[in-house]
């Protein structure tokens, strides 16, 4: 019999189920060349090695841990046979199926398998793929919150009950995440990161900070329970919802583990709908989370391998300026705009911030201001701790720039200040008023909004969504004006 294949683990495959037993050998390369490459946020760095460096650790002798510049030196310098399960970016695949001595397996880390989603697809015929009805197949293949054949309360969808704006009280009143503590691997890692960056050939954005995030299947059980026990509840009705003072509200901060690999999502779901019918968290709560997780993860995944590769270059609306160096070194002091700048500082200090402040305030004004959607692209995915080519990749050019012209999205997700102001509590201490558009006081989001429109008309024309919001530009009379101020305001921090 020939020597038995091991398992190359890539540093986004790093939990148990990318291991067939628990005898398994297996070789993880850390590579320089990656972080030399482009400026990530440190803590993404961090995050990345410290999960990578903590799994070596675990599987002790099972493992061998390679430093080298690239994948290629480092896996044809390695002794046999090697499987990998299919990796999570098609730079990343056509890689492995190049190298001679490397068996390509079917994905893991996912609810949905290609298959499933293929032949799911398949049967929509010339149906548009919506991710609501991919997910109510995944409810039924998965058998989640279903109560016979149909869904459990009798209802797919709590999406309405889930849209509530953020408590007057400026708080959600639920105890905070669990965070990590950070041992001597983060702090080998830290030495590395500074003695790399010292070296010259790397360099990050954002902040140092401690690891807010989990690097071990451990880890992200502990956040995962604690996340259930203490804060599912109140996920639901106020998921959408912003508040200047609490940028984790009862989000789970579970992307960033999961995108590691780290957590199995079926596990994940069961474990909520488990609680859900515990009676620690409503419906309405535990349904909002689970679509997060089958829909909404898996369909962007399958969206990624779904479409053409030249997808991610695409570019409908024509956006050609450059993203400006403070929203590129997320210089948040720099902003006035209360909304954009306390986002943006999140992202500084954390490389993290929930859904709404990613589509409604940083997209938002990205595309509002036409920059580049490929730019925009890889800025979120080098800002973000969760961020990798698969999920940025349709979240940015598809769902948050309209890159792909309605692949993803039936509308654009563009909005005044008048959103914000309903969702958040960022307008009352803010300089700017959401709800003037010209003059000293105009929002810039406000004021973005209508010059978006105005600029894009042509392109709305046929879209019944956007029939209404033309019919309003039509009636603004200073309209003018307004453009005249959003030109001079240009590229310059708001
Ligand atoms: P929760 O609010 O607790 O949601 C639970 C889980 O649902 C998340 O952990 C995540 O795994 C999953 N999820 C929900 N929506 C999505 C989605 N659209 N795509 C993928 N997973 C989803 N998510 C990433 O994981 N990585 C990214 O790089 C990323 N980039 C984004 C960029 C833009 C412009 C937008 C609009 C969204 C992006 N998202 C991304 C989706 C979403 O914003 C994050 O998954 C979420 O904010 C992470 O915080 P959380 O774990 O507390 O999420
Ligand atoms: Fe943001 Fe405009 Fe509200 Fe200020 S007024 S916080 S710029 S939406």
């Amino acid at each position: 019999m020939g020597e038995a294949a091991r398992r190359w683990l890539f540093g986004d495959q790093l939990g148990t189920h990318f291991l067939d037993d628990d005898d398994q050998r297996v070789l993880i390369v850390e590579s320089r060349a990656v972080f030399a490459r482009r400026r990530f946020h440190r803590q993404k760095a961090h995050l990345v090695l410290s999960a990578m460096r903590h799994r070596a650790a675990e599987l002790g002798e099972r493992c061998e841990y390679l430093r080298a510049d690239t994948y290629r030196e480092a896996v044809k310098g390695s002794a046999g046979p090697l499987t990998v399960c299919h990796p999570t970016s098609r730079a990343a695949l056509k890689l492995v199926q190049g190298l001679p001595g490397v068996e390509v397996l079917p994905a893991r880390g996912f609810a949905s398998s290609m298959e499933e989603f293929t032949t799911w697809a398949q049967g929509r015929g010339r149906r548009r793929l919506l991710m609501e009805d991919f997910y109510r197949d995944a409810r039924i293949r998965l058998d989640v919150l279903m109560d016979g054949g149909d869904p459990l309360g009798g209802r797919w969808n709590y999406d309405a009950d889930n849209r509530e704006p953020p408590p007057r009280s400026g708080t959600l009143g639920v105890p905070g995440p669990w965070w990590p503590e950070e041992d001597e691997i983060d702090e080998q890692v830290r030495h590395d990161l500074d003695r790399w960056e010292r070296d010259g050939d790397v360099g990050f954005i954002g902040r140092d900070g401690q690891r807010r995030f989990a690097a071990t299947e451990r880890e992200a059980l502990e956040v995962l329970r604690h996340f259930i026990s203490e804060r599912l509840d109140a996920f639901g009705p106020h998921e959408d919802a912003m508040l200047a003072g609490d940028p984790w509200m009862a989000h789970s901060l579970l992307s960033a583990p999961l995108n590691l690999g780290l957590l199995d999502p079926v596990d994940v779901v069961r474990r909520v709908e488990l609680a859900h019918r515990k009676g620690q968290a409503s419906l309405p709560s535990a349904e909002g989370f689970i679509r997060q997780i089958i829909g909404w993860r898996d369909y962007v995944w399958h969206l990624y391998w779904q479409q053409k590769p030249s997808y991610r270059d695409q570019n409908a609306l024509h956006a050609t300026a450059s993203i400006p160096a403070w929203f590129a070194e997320l210089d948040a002091d720099d902003v006035r705009a209360r909304c954009l700048g306390s986002v943006l500082a999140d992202v500084r200090d954390h490389g993290w911030a929930h859904h709404i402040p990613r589509l409604m305030v940083l997209g938002n004004y990205a595309m509002q201001r036409g920059w580049q959607p490929q730019q925009v692209t890889d800025w979120f995915h080098r800002a973000f701790v969760d961020g990798y080519d698969w999920v940025m990749v349709p979240n940015v050019v598809g769902m948050s720039q309209y890159a792909d012209g309605g692949v993803m999205a039936t509308k654009p997700y563009a909005s005044g200040g008048a959103y914000i102001d309903r969702m958040s509590d960022y307008c009352r201490p803010c300089e700017f008023n959401p709800k003037i558009r010209v003059g000293e006081k105009a929002c810039p989001f406000t004021a973005g909004y209508w010059a978006f429109l105005h600029a894009h008309q042509d392109d709305f024309r046929g879209n019944h969504r956007m029939a209404q919001p033309l019919a309003g530009l039509a009636r603004l009379r200073d309209l003018d004006l307004l453009l005249e101020q959003e030109s001079e305001r240009g590229s310059q921090a708001p």
